[in-house]
């Protein structure tokens, strides 16, 4: 069954407005209730990728807080928080750790506009001396409450939506798809409104079929499996 062209729609339309050259990486935050919210901002803001360090030996889990979210946002778990900054760093982004110290920088005095990871912590250490001595610049989002520190996931939509908001004024959110490369919006665009073909032509070692305006699969395919489209 080809999709319907109004879910086609919607799918080009989300993806249409998503952008590379903002994500976060998270130290150890392991938790699948301040996991899945994180992923879930992520998603609303515009996020293709998020990227993690995991310590539990169980993987990354989500829990019902993350609403499906995890399949419109990409993870790639690191190996460690040192490849995950050499990665990042390499792909020009700027890294921004989030602690209370008092070297780091009030997040409203912060340009978000060009290519910006935040790094965020787990709730209990935070983040890691090796992350904080490795990142470009230290921010905080200032508290005046009885508390120290905000949870993790409202840490992130903070700091997302300042992103976003600061790419809103200066005219700098995709529209058009123009946030990622045009190889990975193709590769997405069939990813999300076919996602079992998608998996059957990564084990056969295809590429993805062409898509028709109205994102149709402009290819025979097996029997079975346009039964399971
Ligand atoms: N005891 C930890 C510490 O000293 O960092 C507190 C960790 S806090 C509960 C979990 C994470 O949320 C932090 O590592 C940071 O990424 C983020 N976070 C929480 N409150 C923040 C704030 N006011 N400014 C910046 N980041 C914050």
């Amino acid at each position: 069954m080809p999709i319907l062209p109004r879910r086609f729609k919607r799918l080009q339309d989300v993806l249409n407005s998503r952008m590379g050259n903002l994500t976060v990486l998270l130290e150890k935050v392991d938790k699948p209730h301040n996991l899945s919210a994180i992923i879930r901002t992520c998603d609303a803001i515009g996020i293709v990728e998020a990227h993690t360090i995991c310590s539990s030996k169980k993987g990354l889990t989500f829990n019902s807080t993350a609403q499906g979210s995890q399949k419109w946002v990409g993870l790639t778990n690191h190996t460690s928080i040192n490849d995950a900054i050499k990665e990042l760093k390499n792909r020009g982004f700027k890294l921004f750790g989030t602690t209370l110290e008092s070297n780091s920088s009030n997040y409203l005095d912060c340009d978000f506009t060009g290519p910006t990871a935040f790094v965020l912590g787990a709730e209990k250490w935070g983040l890691s001396n090796e992350a904080k001595n490795a990142m470009d610049s230290n921010i905080y989002i200032p508290m005046q409450g009885m508390v120290q520190s905000l949870n993790v996931s409202v840490a992130a939509a903070t700091l997302l939506f300042e992103a976003l908001r600061q790419r809103k004024v200066a005219g700098l959110v995709p529209k058009s798809g123009e946030g990622i490369s045009p190889h990975l919006y193709r590769k997405l665009i069939f990813e999300w409104a076919y996602p079992e073909v998608a998996i059957w032509c990564q084990n056969e070692g295809r590429e993805y079929p062409n898509l028709s305006l109205q994102g149709e699969i402009l290819e025979d395919l097996p029997r079975s499996l346009k039964l399971k489209c």
